[in-house]
């Protein structure tokens, strides 16, 4: 039965699915249950460049993403003095946050690595950084409309 308690992010094309399409949420619960739902339907090796200014909602985003895939969001927050964090679930998740980065140290992360894990999901903050093209992103691009409101784009790179 479909639970109706639950609101269901405004979208501007009607699609139910979760990718792709223009999103716009009215709560930090919204974008966390967004993100959730396509965290549910993940198979591993999507990378998540997560773009978007400062309290747009990436850190949000991430821990539903974690969320659907069985870890507990709590566990998840910016890696502050690490570049990424790594949380076992149905699938292993790669935290990575770039916000701090020298650009000199762009290159040399391990980041390809990591992306090649097919038992895994990574998301980036700060993704506007990365120097490097994974191969199977999803483009999540976060921005503030009202105080508690974001619109939120999503694109599937293949
Ligand atoms: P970022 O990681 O992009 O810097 P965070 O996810 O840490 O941003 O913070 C987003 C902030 O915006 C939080 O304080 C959250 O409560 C607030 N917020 C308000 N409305 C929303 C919304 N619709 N979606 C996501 N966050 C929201
Ligand atoms: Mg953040």
């Amino acid at each position: 039965m479909k639970d109706t308690s639950a609101s269901e992010p405004e979208t501007r094309n009607q699609k139910v699915e979760t990718c792709c399409g223009e999103f716009i949420t009215h709560s930090p619960q919204e974008t966390f249950a967004l993100a959730r739902r396509i965290g549910e339907q993940l198979s591993g090796g999507e990378v998540f460049l997560l773009k978007g200014d400062l309290g747009a909602g990436k850190t949000v985003f991430a821990k539903g993403l974690a969320a659907g895939l069985g870890i507990d969001p709590a566990d998840v927050t910016s890696p502050s003095f690490t570049l990424v964090n790594i949380h076992e679930g149905r699938l292993r998740f790669y935290h990575v946050d770039l916000y701090r980065l020298e650009r000199a140290y762009h290159s040399d992360l391990g980041l390809d690595e990591i992306f090649l894990d097919q038992g895994g999901v990574t998301a980036i903050e700060w993704a506007d950084k990365l120097r490097i093209a994974p191969a199977r992103q999803v483009e999540i691009d976060l921005s503030y409309v009202s105080d508690s409101e974001r619109r939120i784009a999503i694109t599937e790179i293949r």
